[in-house]
């Protein structure tokens, strides 16, 4: 149970969605928690995900969008990846909880007996491990702030729970607790004006379970004016001055200034009777937004992969973090960050096309798994290295910069990963040692190589210059490894084993001489890349990039 004692030294803020999904409940989290990180409070944020599964390893990208994984491991949400940029905090495992985690704790506890003979009722059950949870990852941090960002919709079947949470957490210590939900205002072309009611029948589902919202923010394409300003507050029961506008930013690092200009921070700390320890200083973030909106030079680079289209439309979600890092290192050498996808199957239809790769400045092949399009991003890297287009590979597209070499450069036509074809001559890439013994197991959950590892840069190579160190610790995601038969062969016809682990086992970085940028990570940059700490391999590869268009 909770003793309120526990949860007195902490406040939580919970941010739930109303009216549709999408509508920027982790980005307004985020940037709350830095603006009251600014005046001096400590601020941890937290993920709830309402579906089943245990963590998003198991779904597909399209489903769910980018897998994030933390340094202890954890496949989490995308929005976990949105708090450690706009905190500049590496997030872990407490802070992420799904339907799936939150039911298979109490289970466990009602086989250990920990009931003690007690029914084991939905409500209190699942809503006090919820809370447990929350208080965990608060201890944790020592926050003095907690985000809590309830994915889905209200309204909606699944994540009711987690609602329950806070209304069972509200009873113990109302003044701990506040809820801020963030909701859409479409502005129907045919109508042309914006429409408030979607979002009053939003905050009515919240009421209908015994929580009313303090805050409320209205993301639209354009600002609220005063006149539905009032509506909302008259309607909703909220305070004029505790609604927050939200039109559409430029760049979601504009949302802290946003918030910070309504006072959205400072009214936060009022309704907990509270003062701001500091003045905010917001310059860095400032001097970031002006830096985005003044750069110009464009740096052209194409993002070779298969998880966007859902239907009629392309989603980018899948590769979020990917995005942000090119971002980051292009607004940090004031480049503007010009990205399209490019899809791998079309050069598999009609190899003319590969062609197209002429027009950017760089390429880059995020991580993958499975067959689609795999032979595809293997003709593009042959093409980019013997164009000596800037290259950079991820994860799978390290392996497949392996597979590309093997086969072109020393002839060995069948090279594969035994991801795709289990019974090769030549398997360049292959299952990991104990990845074998863990697929003999239950399943798939959670048994990928993952989280945090150490890595040792060789000298002389792009990656040691760029790191500026010779060692570094990088987030792993995967399943097959390169295959240590094939290392010197690979590295007599060229292929630089530029970084391993400590222990020199694992190939982790794979580089190519001769050739203005072609690398290739084992791990996964991109989720340790922040706006004002940009990642060295994407900075040398965007600069790369930006010298090749000169
Ligand atoms: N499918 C590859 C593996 O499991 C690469 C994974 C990835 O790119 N994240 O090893």
């Amino acid at each position: 149970m909770v003793a309120s004692s526990v949860y007195m030294k902490h406040r939580y803020i919970f941010v739930v969605g109303g009216v549709m999904s999408g509508v920027g409940k982790g980005t307004s989290s985020a940037a709350l928690g830095l603006t009251l990180k600014a005046r001096g409070f400590s601020v941890t944020a937290v993920k709830i995900d309402p579906y089943v599964n245990v963590d998003a390893g198991t779904m597909n990208p399209v489903e769910h969008g980018e897998v994030f994984v933390t340094i202890d491991g954890d496949e989490t949400d995308q929005d976990i990846g949105n708090y450690e940029r706009f905190l500049d905090e590496n997030i872990t495992s407490t802070n992420y909880m799904t339907t799936g985690r939150v039911y298979q704790s109490v289970i466990e506890r009602e086989r250990r007996g920990d009931y003690h003979g007690k029914c084991v009722e939905v409500v209190p059950r699942v809503p006090e491990e919820v809370i447990d949870r929350l208080e965990k990852a608060a201890k944790k941090a020592k926050a003095d702030f907690v985000l809590v960002e309830i994915g889905g919709t209200v309204g909606e079947y699944e994540n009711i729970l987690f609602l329950e949470a806070i209304r069972m957490m509200k009873l113990k210590a109302p003044d701990d607790i506040r809820t801020v939900l963030v909701s859409y205002l479409p502005v129907p072309p045919s109508i042309g004006e914006m429409k408030t009611k979607p979002t009053q029948h939003a905050v009515r589902e919240v009421n209908r379970i015994g929580i009313n919202p303090e805050f409320l923010i209205c993301r639209s394409e354009v600002a609220l004016d005063a006149p539905r300003r009032e509506k909302l507050s008259r309607f909703c029961g909220v305070l004029p001055s505790h609604i927050i506008t939200a039109p559409n930013a430029r760049s979601i690092y504009e949302v802290p200034k946003l918030f910070d200009e309504q006072g959205f921070a400072d009214s936060m700390l009022k309704s907990f009777r509270l003062k701001s320890r500091k003045v905010a200083d917001l310059a860095v973030w400032s001097a970031l937004v002006g830096r985005i909106d003044a750069v110009e030079k464009p740096v052209k680079i194409g993002v070779i992969g298969k998880y966007f289209s859902t239907g009629d439309f392309i989603l980018s979600d899948a590769y979020l973090s990917v995005l942000e890092a090119i971002k980051h290192a292009a607004w940090s050498i004031n480049h503007k960050p010009v990205i399209e996808w490019l899809n791998s199957e079309a050069y598999e239809q009609d190899p003319s096309k590969l062609k197209e790769l002429d027009e950017y400045d760089g390429i880059l092949v995020p991580g993958g798994f499975g067959s689609r399009g795999i032979e595809g991003k293997i003709a593009a890297i042959q093409y980019v290295r013997e164009h000596k287009i800037p290259y950079f590979g991820i994860c799978y597209g390290m392996q497949c910069a392996v597979i590309e070499f093997a086969r072109t450069m020393i002839g060995l036509a069948d090279a594969n990963t035994t991801e795709i074809n289990a019974k090769t001559k030549n398997p360049v890439i292959h299952l990991m040692n104990d990845q074998a013994k863990k697929l003999k197991g239950t399943g798939i959950g959670g048994t990928l190589r993952l989280g945090s590892y150490p890595c040792v840069l060789a000298r002389e190579s792009i990656s040691y210059r760029s790191y500026g160190s010779n060692t570094t610790d990088e987030r792993h995601r995967h399943r097959y490894e390169f295959n240590n038969e094939y290392r010197q062969q690979l590295a007599d016809a060229g292929l630089v084993i530029a970084g391993t682990s400590p222990d020199d086992r694992l190939v982790e970085i794979v580089e190519v001489a001769d050739h203005p940028f072609f690398v290739g990570v084992q791990f996964h940059p991109e989720f340790q890349s922040r706006p004002l700490r940009p990642h060295p391999l994407f900075v040398q590869f965007v600069q790369a990039a930006s010298e090749r268009r000169r």
